[in-house]
């Protein structure tokens, strides 16, 4: 698993959908948001109201997906699920939207990734509820504009710096999820255990939790590894020693970088002496599109103490020379 999400499998989808939180009470970490978000639905419920259009931006396994079941089911209403790239022509948008009942929720993963012609399609179903579509072909087809029951465009997307600014007006709730503390991905992992029925300690759920990239899809696909060696080589339960020992031999680690992460440290401390240097360069570098490092790789470093932003780019800090096991620089003060 990367932390671009793109290589879950089938399999991981799965279990990701049976340890998904079901309610907003469910779902942990994220405060400032799960406060407004609750505000914002219960005040559209009272009204009789859809709730507003939501976009949710962050990096990947944080929790988009089930806010948006989340939020269907605290509407009480159903979810129907497309993403970016299946959206080919206005004809695939326009029979998903005269499908859904009033107050649906029609989740769209990867936002970003929709077509020009597609997005602007979507924009009068957004602002006015209505469509326009092409009835019959050739020289008697017509335009006619019809009416949709009001809904809630809920959009996802890892790169929010590729959303036009035309549709990110159009979203009237605009939140962004964070990696996750230490604390919080234990509580994660303790209450998927549960979940799974596999018995867990304090400091077996605390080294899962410290080396799952603050990620909690992350935590539960180590969760379930570690389980293995705990039935296999150990008495089924994980305490510290079967997670470290897991997690050693399944190469995670210790900090929960991934590739990426420490090809990115490398980079600067072998390419360009530590820093500052521009997040441009070090994309031309680790080959990675700038954009993807900023928004995804970058905040993670950051949090952990690696690397810092400066007015004159990026540097990494002690900790990182440390975790490669390179010499620090004498000047070096960071
Ligand atoms: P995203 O859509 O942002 O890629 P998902 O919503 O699919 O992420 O989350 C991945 C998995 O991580 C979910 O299935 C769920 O089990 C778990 N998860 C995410 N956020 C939380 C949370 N705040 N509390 C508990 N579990 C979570």
């Amino acid at each position: 698993l990367d932390a671009t999400g793109e290589s879950a499998s089938a399999e991981e989808k799965q279990i990701d959908k049976a340890l998904r939180p079901e309610s907003l009470n469910d779902f942990s970490g994220q405060e400032k948001l799960v406060e407004n978000l609750s505000i914002f639905i219960a005040a559209a419920n009272m009204r009789g109201d859809s709730l507003d259009h939501v976009i949710l931006h962050g990096p990947p396994g944080l929790g988009k997906t089930t806010l948006a079941y989340i939020i269907s089911t605290e509407m009480g209403c159903e979810l129907k699920s497309t993403s970016g790239p299946v959206l080919e022509k206005p004809g695939d948008l326009a029979g998903l939207l005269t499908n859904l009942n009033p107050g649906d929720v029609l989740f769209i993963d990867e936002i970003h990734r929709l077509n020009t012609v597609v997005e602007e399609y979507l924009y009068s179903a957004m602002e006015d509820f209505k469509i326009d579509i092409m009835i019959e072909s050739g020289p008697s087809a017509k335009n006619i504009q019809i009416s949709l029951h009001p809904f809630t465009l809920v959009g996802a997307t890892t790169r929010m710096g590729l959303i036009s600014a035309p549709m990110r007006a159009r979203f009237g709730i605009n939140f962004h999820l964070d990696y996750y503390d230490h604390d919080t991905l234990q509580r994660i992992v303790k209450r998927s255990a549960g979940l799974l029925q596999v018995e867990v300690d304090e400091k077996g759920s605390r080294e899962i939790a410290r080396r799952s990239r603050g990620t909690p899809r992350i935590a539960n696909a180590l969760l379930r590894r570690v389980r293995d060696f705990a039935q296999i080589k150990g008495s089924g339960k994980i305490d510290l020693a079967i997670a470290r020992y897991a997690l050693d031999a399944l190469q995670v680690d210790d900090h929960g970088l991934d590739e990426m992460d420490n090809k990115i440290l490398s980079a600067i401390i072998d390419k360009f002496q530590g820093g500052p240097v521009g997040i441009g360069s070090i994309g031309t570098a680790v080959g990675e599109e700038a954009g993807t490092i900023e928004e995804v790789y970058e905040p993670y470093l950051i949090m952990e103490g690696f690397i810092q932003r400066t007015s004159r780019g990026r540097i990494v800090m002690e900790k990182a020379y440390e975790h490669l096991g390179k010499p620090i620089p004498q000047q070096h003060s960071g």
